[in-house]
């Protein structure tokens, strides 16, 4: 391929957008507009990844760090939309809003009897626990939904210091929507005092945390009004008693204990659908240095960015040509940046852009028959013999 027919541009500055260095740099090396759409170059380079993921392992090849669950591929940074709950110690991974942990009961209690209590503008969990003087572990929180499916109401009670996954709670009962407030009150359940302690026509869903916590502060379904010592099983019970909630950074592993980690990634490979946009961000994230990109081999579109320095006396542009072709020939993928422009432009080019191997055919290492080879991670060129080039490129890349 030569430059022109890519349309190949490059950017001198990172983009004000850039989220990320890999980002920066597959926009700056002409991958990607500013306005993170694919160009010419970027069309060409997922193309090259499409073609290399007929071999179904080819992402353990590209050297990216990754984590994985049975089915899918994920790359840790810092911006990326998904978060995984991960434990170093066992590996076990998951989707946060599925993870398993270890919950941990309070000390089991004598269940006391129900005392309706007087809580004055106390409709957060925060300040109910504050008026009271409460730990929040010793509340009921309440979340209303409606199912889409037949709208049945659907009243959900987790411990007050947890945050509840919908994603799990939709594993239950299927696709939801918050309860409008028309709902609610049909329910006989109050926003912000709300309990499933006399509900009427409700599927009532708890954490598995609930029926194993004794006395806790739940709602009166009456305005500022609070029941103490609330006791699943003896004031209420539930359809459904499943684990519900999300986990946190540092709660135990539901396998061997030890802290789990929340980790940001994007997804590469689900079930061998692969998202070759996220791979090529994340080769670009994994695979630069302060220049620009440095793709591996393997990654690279172009084993060889081929260039010429325009001569005084010779024509090193015909040379190049000559090179270009017997490159090809010998089945290495070139990148010819058949400009007229000057060294420096060409080299700060070939740097943005990361193919292995720069080959640079100029007027003094042609007068003694030789070229310029620069791996793109080595800072020394060495001269090698015109005829020994694609040997001498097989060799390095090998
Ligand atoms: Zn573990």
């Amino acid at each position: 391929m030569r430059y022109r027919d890519l349309q190949i541009e490059t950017q001198r500055q990172s983009p004000n957008n850039a989220r990320t260095e890999g980002f920066s740099f597959l926009v700056r090396g002409g991958y990607l507009t500013r306005e993170n759409l694919l160009t010419k170059l970027g069309e060409y380079t997922l193309d090259h990844l499409r073609k290399l993921s007929t071999d179904e392992s080819f992402l353990f090849h590209l050297s990216l760090p990754n984590i994985n669950t049975d089915h899918e591929i994920y790359f840790p940074i810092q911006s990326g939309s998904i978060n995984l709950a991960y434990c170093a110690d066992c590996n076990y991974t998951d989707r946060l809003e599925f993870a398993r942990f270890q919950k941990i009961s309070l000390p089991g209690e004598e269940q006391l009897p129900l005392e309706k209590i007087l809580t004055p503008d106390c409709h957060t969990i925060e300040a109910l626990a504050s008026f009271l003087n409460i730990p929040r572990e010793k509340t009921a929180k309440a979340l209303m939904y409606t199912r889409d499916l037949n709208n049945k109401f659907i009243f959900v009670v987790v411990r007050g210091d947890m945050q509840l996954s919908e994603a799990k709670l939709k594993q239950q009962v299927g696709e939801i929507r918050p309860a409008t407030a028309e709902e609610i009150e049909e329910s006989g359940a109050v926003a912000g005092y709300a309990s499933p302690i006399g509900l009427k026509d409700a599927l009532i869903v708890v954490d598995d945390l609930i029926p194993r916590s004794q006395n806790l502060v739940a709602g009166a379904n009456e305005i500022d009004y609070h029941f103490k010592n609330t006791n699943y099983g003896r004031d209420y019970s539930a359809e459904i008693v499943a684990d519900l909630v999300q986990a946190r950074a540092g709660d135990a592993c539901s396998n061997c204990g030890n802290p789990l980690s929340v980790v940001p990634v994007i997804s590469l490979s689900t079930r061998n659908e692969h998202n070759f946009e996220n791979i090529s961000l994340a080769l670009a994230e994994t695979h630069h240095d302060d220049k620009g990109l440095a793709f591996p081999k393997l990654a690279s579109p172009f084993d060889v960015y081929l260039m010429h320095v325009p001569g005084k006396e010779m024509n090193t542009h015909a040379k190049a040509e000559d090179i270009y072709n017997s490159l090809q020939s010998a089945g290495i993928s070139v990148l010819f940046d058949d400009r007229d422009e000057r060294a420096g432009v060409k080299f700060n080019d070939a740097d943005l852009i990361g193919c292995p191997v720069r080959v640079t055919v100029g007027e003094k290492g042609l007068k003694e028959g030789m070229v310029e080879l620069k791996l793109r991670r080595d800072k020394e060129n060495r001269l090698v013999p015109v005829n020994k080039i694609a040997e001498e490129i097989k060799s390095l890349l090998k």
